[in-house]
């Protein structure tokens, strides 16, 4: 590329990172806003992290984004970690002070639950909530929802010894988990269900779930974005049960990022919403 985008002010750091869909929004916003720079992703191989970081925080960028598996890793190598991040073991957004500093956020939470107000603003708060699985995007989750009205959270997940963790590392009421031969049986108690495992991923099988015994105004979420309409979502629509699709989440957890490396709101308009749909078609 040449031009004036060419200086990187943002990034995203994973591996593989090729997939990400990260540069598409991030580049969208920044052209929309009229800053003189670009997004990239960059694949930081096993073992190199902490180079990584150092080449990083010596190249002036505002900030970076950190995708698998590095969210736990790169805990370390911050000066600083939001509550957020701290509650959830996990930073997805770095922020880099004028100082050199490095501040470490997490905006999945915030996405998570901001696209599920957007979506059903009045889903069920007066049930519980069961959340199915236990890594990093559950522990997101799980964190952004026990701060709502719900009366308490169901975690559900295959390796129930990382559930218990996840509940301990919250650290609050309100939270019961559910073996993963029972997770139907949480079904019928639950005002709103979670999928945050990879199963319904492009490639993978899907989540083994009945249905049958949701309560009619139970909202089904799952945030597996590839495809848009998992087998879960299409089985719930099917239903007549209130979706949302996962899209949204990351869509809205970029949007924090911009704002915070920025300072100003970026707008999910027509003409990204299309573009993301197209690449995920
Ligand atoms: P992760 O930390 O690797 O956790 C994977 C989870 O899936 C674990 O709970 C794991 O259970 C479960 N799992 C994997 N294979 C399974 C199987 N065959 N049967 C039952 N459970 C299985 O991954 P993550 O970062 O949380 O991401 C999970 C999903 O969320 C991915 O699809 C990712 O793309 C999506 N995501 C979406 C957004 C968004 O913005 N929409 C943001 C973050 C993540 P065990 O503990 O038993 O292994």
């Amino acid at each position: 590329m040449t031009g004036p985008a060419t200086r990187c002010v943002a990034a995203v750091i994973g591996h593989p990172v090729a997939h990400s869909l990260s540069p598409r929004i991030h580049n969208h916003w920044l052209a929309a806003a009229g800053i003189d720079g670009c997004y990239r992703a960059i694949d930081v191989p096993p073992d190199r992290l902490g180079e990584a970081v150092a080449a990083l925080r010596a190249d002036g960028l505002q900030g970076w984004n950190v995708t698998v598996p590095y969210k736990t890793a790169i805990l370390p190598l911050m000066d600083r970690l939001s509550p957020a991040a701290r509650t959830m073991g996990a930073v997805n957004t770095v922020l880099c002070k004028a100082d050199g500093t490095l501040s470490g956020f997490n905006t999945d939470g915030i996405g998570f639950l901001k696209h599920l107000n957007a979506t059903v603003p009045h889903w069920p708060k007066d049930r519980a909530a069961l959340v199915i699985g236990a890594g990093g995007a559950a522990r997101a989750a799980a964190a952004a929802l026990i701060d709502t009205d719900i009366p308490f959270l169901m975690l559900a997940n295959r390796t129930e010894e990382k559930a218990r963790g996840l509940a301990a590392d919250i650290g609050r009421q309100r939270i019961t988990t559910v073996a993963w031969d029972a997770l139907s049986s949480a079904v019928t108690a639950a005002g709103l269900i979670v999928n945050t495992t990879t199963l319904g991923m492009t490639g993978q099988p899907p989540l083994p779930l009945d249905l049958s015994t949701a309560q009619a105004d139970c909202v089904v979420y799952d945030i597996v974005y590839a495809p848009l309409e998992t087998p879960l979502l299409r089985d719930a629509a099917a239903r007549g049960l209130a979706v949302v699709d996962g899209l949204g989440m990351l869509v809205h957890q970029a949007a924090a990022a911009f704002e915070l490396w920025f300072g100003a709101a970026p707008v999910y308009d027509d003409a990204l919403k299309s573009d993301l749909h197209k690449a995920l078609a």
